[in-house]
């Protein structure tokens, strides 16, 4: 089962990824988690990627694919695997099909996780974290006993920058730019798979389980 995971930032995505890859015992695989791994060990794509890295560039969208296509032919992944953060764009999820279709393979399904920006704003902009021990919470869905102040060290809590309505709002329209053409593209192969990310997170696995099958 090779799947991909499609969705806004803050929709959940990760998370949802995390479970699937419990439940079918199947690889969870990040781009980022490719890249430490390859820098890691010093391989040759490792080398090329860490040159870009280190001048603070973009790793060209053939050298990411060729990182991912690596990874996906190792031995865990035979019976599958859950891409999470690749393909981004376009020209990345053509190349990663190009790069299957070499080996006879396809992916079987991309699960996007549907959720309306204002109600991602809203989510963000309810989470706190504590400037004294790094502990966080939601004003909403995991409130402190005394607003404001941090359970575990008594600190006090703050909206992190990342978290701020103007900044979700720029990474979100990043994501509608590039991101979002994904939805048409992967629609028109008949692999795409809406589910409702608004629900609650064992909801929401639920109707994702129900898509890909016990
Ligand atoms: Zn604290």
């Amino acid at each position: 089962m090779k799947i991909i995971m499609l969705g806004a930032p803050g929709a959940g995505k990760g998370t949802q990824a995390k479970k699937i890859a419990e439940k079918y015992q199947i690889p969870h695989i990040s781009t980022g988690d490719i890249f430490r791994a390859n820098i890691k060990d010093g391989t040759e794509l490792g080398k090329k990627a860490k040159t870009y890295m280190d001048q603070g560039l973009l790793v060209p969208d053939e050298l990411v694919c060729d990182l991912v296509v690596d990874r996906v032919k190792q031995d865990d992944c035979r019976n599958g695997y859950i891409l999470d953060g690749f393909p981004r764009t376009i020209p990345q999820a053509e190349s990663l099909d190009a790069a299957l279709g070499q080996m006879g393979e396809s992916l079987d399904f991309a699960i996007n996780v549907d959720v309306p920006d204002e109600h991602i704003v809203n989510r963000m902009s309810g989470r706190r974290a504590c400037v004294g021990c790094g502990a966080t919470y939601h004003t909403v869905y995991a409130p402190t006993k005394k607003e404001g102040v941090c359970d575990v060290c008594g600190a006090e809590l703050i909206l992190r920058d990342d978290d701020k309505p103007e900044t979700v709002q720029k990474r979100l329209s990043v994501y509608h730019d590039q991101t979002q053409p994904l939805i048409d593209y992967y629609r028109g192969k008949g692999i795409l798979k809406d589910v409702d990310g608004t629900k609650d997170m064992d909801v929401v696995f639920q109707a994702i389980t129900d898509i890909l099958g016990a």
